[in-house]
């Protein structure tokens, strides 16, 4: 079967540091060309222009949106009017509201959209979610913690609206999180800090429960210096789960069930080729919507400037 031939749209950190190589490590897929107002990629066909690189490059069969999230509904409009499928980084969209256009748009053009949450892949998330599936479940913690200056250095698009601040990474855990509990949360109370000069915040104190009342502590600081923090536990009646590393290390009652390998990107790579083989869709909304609501329902904080 001939390759899937892919064009990766936004050539910064990620396209770079994840979308390349997971592309060259699949015989499944191509890379074909690139589209990026400022980046190219050695030996790859490069546009500055999505509509130019659509025409001149026909045989593309699928456009990988790296870009931030405020510029990635317009290209998949574009890429479904012209037949091709769609992958999304997280987060899919800046609004919810912009997604549902891309789902029907999908659908009636019969290609895959597909929504990534790369979290997700980490080793120890199906495992975890599993262990859970018959556990229950007395409380969830969740602390994600970093240091921004290590991890976004120039990125000034993450300060701007849309750009979610704290929840840029605050997503993936949520990501985690919705995928390895079997009942679906919502949020009940959050505290938002956002430095004075800037339009997202900073850290984020976040309580959840589930329909059954479990509550689930989230707390996001993006001024952590040092070593990262990026750890889920779950207190249960049959054991303490903790998965860290982003979800790649598993822990029960503090002994390693699993030390899993960087494959994340590898994973949404496979599963994207899997889902386009049959034109179908992967759109989960919930970690969005989860993130939308705490900007809707949080309480804000101004806290010290960041520059
Ligand atoms: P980045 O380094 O800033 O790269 C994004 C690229 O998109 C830019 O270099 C820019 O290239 C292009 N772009 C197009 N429209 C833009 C706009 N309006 N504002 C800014 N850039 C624009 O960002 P990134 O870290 O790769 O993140 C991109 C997406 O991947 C985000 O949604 C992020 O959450 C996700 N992600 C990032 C990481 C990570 O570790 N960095 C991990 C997982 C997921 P041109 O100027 O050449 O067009």
């Amino acid at each position: 079967m001939s390759p899937i031939r892919i064009a990766l749209v936004g050539i910064g950190k990620i396209a770079r540091d994840q979308h390349v190589p997971a592309i060259a490590g699949h015989d499944g897929l191509e890379l074909v060309a690139t589209c990026s107002r400022h980046a190219s990629l050695d030996g790859v066909r490069s546009f500055k222009d999505f509509g130019e690189m659509l025409r001149d490059v026909p045989e593309i069969d699928a456009v990988s949106l790296c870009t931030p999230p405020t510029a990635r509904q317009a290209f998949a409009l574009e890429a479904f009017e012209a037949g091709k499928h769609v992958i999304l980084e997280k987060p899919p969209a800046a609004t919810l509201a912009e997604l549902e256009p891309l789902v029907a748009k999908a659908k009636q053009a019969n290609r895959t959209l597909f929504a990534t949450w790369h979290s997700r892949f980490a080793d120890g998330v199906r495992p975890a979610r599993e262990w859970l599936a018959d556990a229950r479940i007395e409380r969830v913690t969740v602390n994600w913690k970093e240091d921004v200056r290590h991890w976004h250095p120039g990125q000034d698009w993450i300060w701007e609206p849309g750009g979610l601040g704290v929840f840029d990474p605050g997503i993936n855990a949520l990501s985690i999180v919705t995928a390895i509990l079997p009942r679906p949360i919502h949020l009940t109370k959050g505290e938002l800090s956002f430095p004075a000069n800037r339009a997202t915040p900073i850290a984020a104190s976040l309580r959840f429960a589930d329909v059954t009342g479990v509550p689930v502590e989230a707390e996001f600081d993006w001024r952590q210096t040092g070593p990262q923090s990026w750890d889920i536990e779950v207190v249960a009646d049959k054991g303490r789960l903790t998965l860290s590393n982003g979800g790649a290390l598993l822990r029960v009652d503090g002994k390693t069930v699993l030390e899993g390998r960087d494959r994340e990107y590898p994973g949404i790579y496979a599963h994207f080729t899997e889902l386009a083989a049959s034109n179908r869709s992967d759109v989960d909304l919930a970690p969005l919507t989860l993130v939308a609501d705490a900007f809707m329902l949080g309480r804000r904080n101004t806290v010290e400037a960041f520059d």
